[in-house]
């Protein structure tokens, strides 16, 4: 598939962003390329296809992604939020980061059961996506899968948060 391979090529890497020694990952170019939206967003659902009901997209560009699977798949949203921008969180999960900590909020539209695929652009540490996988559970659903559009391998996120569909790899 050639918009899957131009695809990887549209994301950038930014040395000492936002701080120096880390190398930031620039989805903008990707986000922008629409053969190339489709190609990944196909392939992220590729093994989940017919086996949830909900896609839960993680603050902020996971939100984009969940936007084009839930279009190409007819499922509705589930915005995964950072603390404080929800006028009625029904759960709340705290991790931590390398300085300090960080909550992730979620709304209460799941139905006890319903079937969730978490969404985000990239797996670091996995810290955020582990709190996602624990947020659904606390909102009554089940997270029959996770999917990211890039994993950045040498942070190991993946033994935080079990098994996890990548597209891309670096
Ligand atoms: P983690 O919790 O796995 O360490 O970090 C993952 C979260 O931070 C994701 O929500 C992701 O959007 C964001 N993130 C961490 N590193 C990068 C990066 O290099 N580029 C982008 N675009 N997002 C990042």
């Amino acid at each position: 598939n050639t918009d899957l391979h131009r695809a990887k090529t549209l994301i950038a890497s930014i040395p000492d962003y936002p701080e120096p020694g880390v190398n930031f990952r620039d989805i903008s170019p990707l986000l922008a390329d629409g053969a190339a939206m489709r190609a990944v967003t196909e392939a992220l659902i590729a093994p989940f296809e017919g086996q949830f009901d909900i896609v839960g997209g993680l603050e902020a560009r996971g939100f984009l992604f969940a936007g084009t699977i839930a279009a190409m798949t007819g499922v509705g949203i589930l915005p995964i939020r950072k603390a404080g921008k929800l006028p009625r969180p029904a759960a709340a999960v705290s991790y931590s980061l390398e300085y300090g900590t960080a909550t992730i909020e979620g709304p209460d539209v799941l139905k006890e059961g319903e079937r969730v695929l978490l969404v985000d652009d990239i797996l670091a540490t996995g810290g955020t996506l582990t709190a996602a996988q624990a947020l659904v559970k606390e909102l009554g659903a089940d997270v029959i899968g996770s999917a990211v559009v890039l994993e950045l391998e040498a942070l190991d996120g993946r033994s935080l948060t079990g098994d996890v569909h990548t597209v891309f790899t670096d």
